[in-house]
Formats: C-alpha cells, structure tokens, sequence
C-alpha cells in the first residue's frame, strides 16, 4: 500500500485527468469587493451617493468590481441513492452536484457568499454548499434551482 501523501497525489491526477476530460467549462464570476466612485462624493448618512443621478456609479457611490474565471467540473444529477449518501438536508432529485478541483475552493466560496447564479442546462441554479472530499483532493459543489436570473452561463 502507498503511503498516504502518494495515494493523495495520485488521486488528485486521477480525479484531475476525469475533470479535464468529462468536464463541463464554466465562466465563474467572481466578486473582487466595491471600489468608490471618483466622481461623485460619498453620504455617510445612506453609505450612497450625494448625488443620486451619477452617470458614474449610478448613485450607488459603490461599484462593484468583478472578474471571471474559468473552471471545469463534472456535472451528475442528484438522485435517490446519492441523497442518502450526502447526507446533506435541503438537497432534492433533480438538484446538482458538480465535481471540481479543490484549487478552484475560493472561486466556488466567493459564488456562494456573493449568491452568483449560473444557468446549467438552461436551469438557473445557485452554490448551496461545497463539501471538500475527505483528503481535500476535490470538491463536491451542490447547487439548487434558483429564482435568480444568472449573469454566467455556461459555454
Ligand atoms: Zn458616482
């Protein structure tokens, strides 16, 4: 039997080489924090903009930044049998499950905090939680139908 550094480093390259391979490509928006208008000047009153028709900031005084990142995941359905596997309340048949890289943890966080919806098969679906594997080799990232309107598809 390997000694379990190896074991782990060849299950990464495993599941590394299945997620490349099967993987669905997703544009992940990523929030990078607000930075403040240049233009217009700040009410500490309403955290707004003095000025509610800014052209800038849009009155906000707040903007937000963000980026997008890609990352590759295996997408399965949940079923019966995973359900009780999960052992995760809240799930439902017909909710996702997607398979990615664990370097991919602070992407999937950032979605999850910042609620970033993403359109799967043309169903609008929202991060409920990410459950890292037990060697922390890949992350399980379960997702729920969302009222949300996305502002990411997948490609
Ligand atoms: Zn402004």
């Amino acid at each position: 039997m390997l000694p379990l550094k190896k074991q782990r480093s060849r299950i990464i390259t495993d599941e590394q080489n299945a997620i490349t391979n099967y993987g669905t490509t997703f544009v992940l928006l990523n929030h990078d924090g607000v930075t403040a208008c240049t233009v217009c000047h700040l009410d500490t009153t309403y955290n707004s903009s003095t000025d509610p028709l800014c052209s800038t900031c849009g009155g906000s005084y707040w903007i937000p930044a963000v980026s997008c990142h890609t990352i590759t995941g295996i997408i399965s359905h949940i079923d019966g049998s995973e359900l009780d596997l999960t052992k995760i309340g809240g799930l439902e048949i017909g909710d996702y499950k997607v398979k990615i890289m664990y370097t991919d943890l602070a992407y999937c966080e950032n979605a999850l905090n910042n609620r970033v919806a993403f359109n799967v098969d043309g169903s609008s679906m929202t991060i409920y939680k990410i459950t890292p594997t037990v060697l922390k080799t890949s992350l399980n990232v379960f997702m729920k139908k969302s009222d949300k309107q996305d502002e990411v598809a997948i490609r």
